[in-house]
């Protein structure tokens, strides 16, 4: 049995975060990797002092990072009881060297992405070896690894891409023999190097790419990401009191659902895992006996229909509507033209098919803007009347309903809309994907939470 085990920024920011930690880590059986995110907060204020240098403010800059330091050396002393000579130089030598790179970033008034790289890596490069200590200290036999050398990627600094052949052969050579000796490597999360040597990063929130990735070059039986809640819940808990956590998820349902704002993992990067057919499972560090949600390459059929239900709110609806507009080849290619040069992104499309009107939705802010392209693009149509208006809805919200089990289950669209039309939500345009995975409804956005309710209501009692 081998284990990879990822903890977040928020599972290695205090002693009493980094006790259970270990607790679960020796409570693990076989083989175990460690994955570890820089502390809470810490790569936000990295990125924030190597722009304060850029912008010439060296003495700022420095006195975060002085600050980051002492607040790591007061951690790693508070969760052993005794200050440690190993981390607390490990920690001193890492600090000098990012102080150094912080003055050439001001010396130079220029911070490229490469040089970010290497100032940001400070913060997952000074975790690991807390983490290490800590692991030691509770009689896990564990050691800090970079994962320079390890994790190998291509030179895309700031969201580099991991090279998967690379990164095994290296898995073979640097973790496989202290796995065997019965170590745990504990690795730094979200940095990588390129075949060279140059430290890269996978983009933020990258410790869970990284986990993914290293369990797919061990091959893990099976990737935990630790996180501070209790998995994919099946709404927003905020919204919905009876929500509850989802125990299982297929990829496509858990890239649905991230898509909406469920902000607990971004399935791309757990794809390494999956595609390896590795389970990954969302725990909660904080309540490590619950549960939790597995997800998996396909979801076997676990019976539900509409899993989960969310919204994303601060939306507009533009509706381009007009009968001149029926039958005419490259209508919609000119209406999404139109998106595509003022770059902005479109959330959702309907179109009926009498094709009298296109609607879309886009966020609040890029609504008027876009409307004002689209009168200009259609200027000619307008005044000859095949396009009758351009209106604008706001604000709205999508709603969804996501769940593998919908596909081929007649009635969910009517047990949908019957919840909301009986409650007096009115629907303002709908979608469905021919994956038939999601319905998709804009209502108006004071209807939103309801709307939510409903839906939730309707599958989960
Ligand atoms: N420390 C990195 C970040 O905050 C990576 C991670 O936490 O996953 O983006
Ligand atoms: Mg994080």
């Amino acid at each position: 049995m081998r284990t990879v085990l990822k903890f977040g920024g928020t599972s290695v920011a205090s002693p009493a975060a980094l006790a259970r930690v270990a607790e679960i880590t020796k409570a693990t059986k076989g083989e175990r990797v460690v994955v570890v995110s820089a502390t809470a907060g810490t790569t936000d204020t990295l990125i924030a002092a190597a722009r304060a240098a850029e912008h010439g403010d060296v003495q700022k800059a420095q006195d975060s990072l002085a600050e980051l330091a002492e607040a790591h050396k007061n951690l790693v002393a508070d969760a052993l009881g005794f200050e440690s000579a190993d981390v607390l130089k490990e920690i001193g030598d890492l600090t000098e060297r990012t102080d150094a790179l912080l003055q050439s970033v001001a010396i130079l008034r220029e911070c490229t992405a490469r040089t970010m790289d290497a100032i940001v890596s400070y913060g997952e490069r000074i975790s690991a070896p807390i983490v290490a200590a800590v692991l030691d200290h509770h009689g896990v036999k564990a050691e800090a690894l970079s994962a320079e050398g390890l994790i190998i990627t291509d030179d895309q600094f700031g969201h580099a891409n991991p090279i998967l052949d690379e990164t095994k052969a290296r898995a073979a050579q640097e973790l496989a023999p202290r796995l065997s000796y019965g170590s745990v490597p504990v690795v730094t999360g979200f940095i990588g190097s390129t075949a060279e040597g140059v430290t890269t990063t996978l983009g933020r929130g990258g410790s869970d790419f990284s986990a993914a990735v290293l369990a797919a070059a061990v091959t893990a039986n099976e990737l935990r990401i630790y996180t501070d809640v209790s998995g994919v819940m099946s709404a927003d808990p905020r919204v919905v009191k009876d929500a509850k956590p989802l125990a299982t998820l297929s990829y496509a349902e858990a890239a649905e659902l991230s898509y909406f704002g469920a902000k607990v993992i971004h399935p791309r990067t757990v794809l390494p895992a999956v595609e390896a057919g590795i389970p990954v499972r969302i725990l909660n560090t904080f309540a490590p006996s619950d549960r939790g949600t597995t997800i998996t390459a396909a979801s076997g059929n676990d019976g539900t229909v509409v899993k989960a239900t969310t919204s994303i709110g601060s939306l507009g609806l533009i509706t381009v509507q007009g009968a001149g507009m029926s039958g005419i080849p490259g209508f919609a290619a000119r209406v999404f033209d139109t998106t595509a040069a003022e770059g902005i992104s479109v959330m959702m499309i309907s179109q009926s098919s009498s094709e009298n009107s296109i609607c879309l939705v886009v966020p609040d802010e890029a609504t008027e803007r876009l409307r004002g392209a689209l009168e200009r693009m259609f200027n000619a149509e307008l005044r000859r009347h095949d396009v009758e208006r351009i209106a604008v809805e706001k604000p709205v919200a999508i709603v969804a309903a996501v769940g593998e089990g919908m596909r081929g289950t007649p009635g969910v669209a009517s047990r949908v809309f019957g919840a909301l039309g009986k409650a007096g939500v009115n629907v303002v345009a709908i979608a469905q994907g021919s994956s038939e995975l999601n319905i998709s409804l804009v209502v108006m956005e004071r209807d939103r939470e309801k709307a939510v309710r409903l839906i939730h209501e309707e599958f989960h009692r």
